[in-house]
């Protein structure tokens, strides 16, 4: 399947020019011979000004760290899943070569089977023995961002290929 061109492998963020989009940042070897790429999943364009909120970034947190991981083709392949303090977007630490393309197929996936969120019960380990603050969450507008997101990186033709076509037609 062909990308979006917001989906690259690429050591050159600018963050003056950058786009919503997902992007190699880094590649570093642990023990000369354990290579980890560290992902930019790039939600919101800097130069825009309008990070995500809290409650967004919190929500996409536990669900990210928690299906990614279950994920057929990446999932034991990943290491680490966190926010940016910007609140523009999240890192992604994997292992094992997985690509640009990995990562957009398996976030399709999990698209699919947990959006759109009809309440906070679809949030996973939102309780205070698994999370510091479980009363930081957001439903509706971390539907949107993820729609958003995905949009980034699917076209609509690509969307209805992979499923997820409800991301440009979002009526909930
Ligand atoms: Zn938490």
């Amino acid at each position: 399947m062909e990308s979006k061109n917001s989906v690259v492998s690429s050591f050159d963020v600018d963050h003056l020019t950058l786009r919503e989009g997902l992007y190699l940042r880094s590649v570093y070897t642990i023990n000369d011979s354990l290579a980890v790429h560290s992902w930019d999943m790039r939600f919101r364009a800097p130069m825009d000004h309008s990070p995500m909120g809290s409650g967004e970034v919190h929500t996409i947190e536990h669900l990210m760290a928690y299906y990614l991981r279950l994920d057929e083709k990446i999932g034991a392949s990943i290491v680490s899943f966190c926010p940016m303090g910007c609140k523009t977007g999240f890192y992604l630490s994997t292992m094992n070569d997985v690509t640009a393309e990995d990562i957009r197929a398996a976030l399709a996936r999990v698209y699919k089977q947990v959006f759109p969120l009809k309440s906070k019960d679809d949030i996973v380990g939102l309780n205070e023995v698994q999370c510091g603050n479980p009363g930081l969450f957001a439903v509706a507008a971390t539907n949107d961002a993820m729609a958003a997101y995905m949009r980034a990186l699917y076209t609509r033709e690509q969307a209805d290929e992979a499923g997820i076509g409800s991301i440009y037609n979002c009526a909930w």
